[in-house]
């Protein structure tokens, strides 16, 4: 400590005080000696002085101390604002170890903000972090679920293939409607799934298919008008409609009130163009069991159904047009022939009886010439119903040639082809036709049978003696039945 302040300010007050006392004793050693009365004088000036030294060292030593203080003061209030990088110039006094402490503090005080500063910026970074992953995760979160829907597009488009794949497989139209149902059902998890098309005048719609119904039987073929249900509905405006809680829908009729049930239920026409040709109904048990995407599948599968639906029921139309004759709707040649061949096949490896009528109209050509080809399609049209009325279901009628017809019969022998032949025949014998107002026309057909057994090399022999058999009808005068038997021809009548 170089300059000390109490240093400074003893030594000058000593000097001060000697000089007080040196000046008050020179005073008092001169009124001592020359004038006594001086004394009160020396006294009163060592007072004066003493009390003006005493007063300017305690004056110009507080004026020191107070400004220093200040000095140090205005420090602390800058520190205290915030600026710890404020220094006090450290003088070599007794108030040095302040400055020196208050220095050391404010390093202290540096360090500790420049800490706090670090510690600040790593929250920041930190916070950054957080906000950075949460950014991230929002963003992969968005990328997960548009993964989550490209997945569901390509799994229903998936669906979609197969299901069409499935309902394109076959042209039949009641194979058609089995595939869907199926593929529609077992794929789409629905509880029940129903498809109603509209009939050939398509005035109203019939239930054609169901899946996932107990009873199909009791529901099948079961009529909705326009407006009759939900399903009516549909059919009339031709719009979808979705049914959240069956239970809440009065015009919910689930196939006309035949069973209770509860979920959900959504009906989607199906259209080819602006014509509604059927709907598609869909149930699920669960309330409100459609999602929206699933809603617009469905409307899209709707459409493919149409599609196969309409591709069956042309190739029905051309299929029947092949195989059915149009003026007499017998079978055509072809048709019935691979029909007859397939019969005559299985009878025989079957051990089955089968027999061939070979029909022929009798002087059709007189008819054809006396009252037109009109009269004479009337004609065979006529003999074709009579025909059509005389045999079952499991047996063919073809229509062979011009006008004649090659009939099949199921499971019957010889003998009983022939009382089949003459019923067709006395019925058509029996009939009175009338071309012109007053004059009738004498109907008859002559009619040959042959029937399997031993002497039957083929198919087309069996047709070849039915053949004869008629050629011999013919030859007996017409309008009567002969059989083939034992490579003979004979009567009908003989055979008994
Ligand atoms: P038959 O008693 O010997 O059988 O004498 P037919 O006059 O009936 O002689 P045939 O059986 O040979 O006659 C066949 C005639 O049938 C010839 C043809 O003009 C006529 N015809 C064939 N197909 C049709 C048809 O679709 N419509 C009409 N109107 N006539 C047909
Ligand atoms: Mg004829
Ligand atoms: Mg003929």
């Amino acid at each position: 400590m170089k300059h000390s302040i109490l240093k400074k300010y003893s030594i000058a007050a000593a000097v001060l005080i000697t000089v007080t006392a040196m000046i008050c004793g020179l005073t008092a050693v001169v009124a001592i000696k020359w004038a006594p009365f001086l004394i009160y004088v020396a006294i009163g000036l060592t007072i004066v002085l003493s009390v003006v030294v005493g007063a300017g060292l305690y004056k110009g030593f507080s004026n020191f101390l107070n400004k220093r203080i200040r000095d140090i003061n205005s420090q602390l209030d800058q520190a205290i604002h915030g600026n710890s990088l404020i220094r006090i110039k450290e003088r070599q006094d007794e108030l040095s170890p302040l400055e020196t402490s208050f220095n050391k503090l404010m390093k202290e005080l540096t360090d500790i903000s420049s800490q706090q500063v670090d510690s600040r910026q790593l929250v920041d970074w930190a916070k950054k972090e957080i906000q950075l992953k949460d950014q991230l995760m929002e963003k992969t979160r968005a990328v997960e679920e548009t993964n989550q829907r490209l997945i569901k597009r390509l799994h229903e488009r998936d669906l979609m293939l197969r299901i069409t794949e499935s309902i394109n497989s076959t042209l039949s139209l009641d194979a058609v409607l089995k595939e869907i149902t199926q593929s529609v059902g077992n794929e789409l998890e629905m509880q029940e799934f129903v498809i109603l098309l509209t009939g050939p005048d398509s005035g109203a719609m019939n239930i054609a298919a169901v899946y996932g119904v107990s009873d199909p039987g009791r529901i099948l073929n079961l009529e909705f008008k326009p407006g009759e249900g939900i399903v009516g509905q549909v059919f009339s405006s031709g719009e979808p409609i979705y049914v959240r809680d069956v239970r809440q829908e009065p015009r919910f009729m689930h196939y006309k009130g035949r069973r209770q049930v509860m979920g959900s239920f959504m009906a989607i026409p199906i259209k080819s163009r602006d014509r509604v040709e059927g709907v598609l109904g869909f149930m699920k048990a669960k309330v409100d069991g459609f999602m929206p995407e699933e809603i617009d599948f469905l409307k899209i599968l709707a459409y493919q159904v149409n599609i196969a639906i309409q591709n069956a029921r042309s190739y029905e139309l051309v299929r029947r047009q092949a195989d059915y004759d149009q003026l007499t709707g017998l079978m055509s040649r072809r048709s019935g022939m691979d029909k007859l061949r397939t019969e005559y096949k299985e009878s025989l490896s079957g051990g089955r009886q089968f027999c061939m009528i070979m029909l022929d109209i009798d002087d059709f050509k007189v008819h054809n010439d006396t009252y037109g080809h009109m009269t004479g399609d009337e004609v065979l049209k006529r003999v074709a119903h009579f025909i059509k009325v005389n045999i079952r279901k499991v047996d063919i009628g073809c229509r062979y040639g011009g006008e004649e017809i090659l009939i099949g019969l199921h499971r019957t022998g010889l003998e009983d082809g022939v009382v089949v032949a003459e019923k067709i025949r006395t019925s058509i014998s029996a009939y009175d036709f009338y071309p012109d107002d007053d004059k009738k026309l004498g109907l008859s057909v002559s009619q040959g049978v042959a029937a399997i057994d031993k002497d039957c090399k083929g198919f087309a022999e069996m047709v070849n003696y039915a053949d004869q058999a008629l050629l011999a009808a013919k030859a007996a005068g017409k309008n009567v039945v002969y059989a083939y038997k034992g490579q003979k021809n004979l009567p009908g009548a003989d055979l008994k």
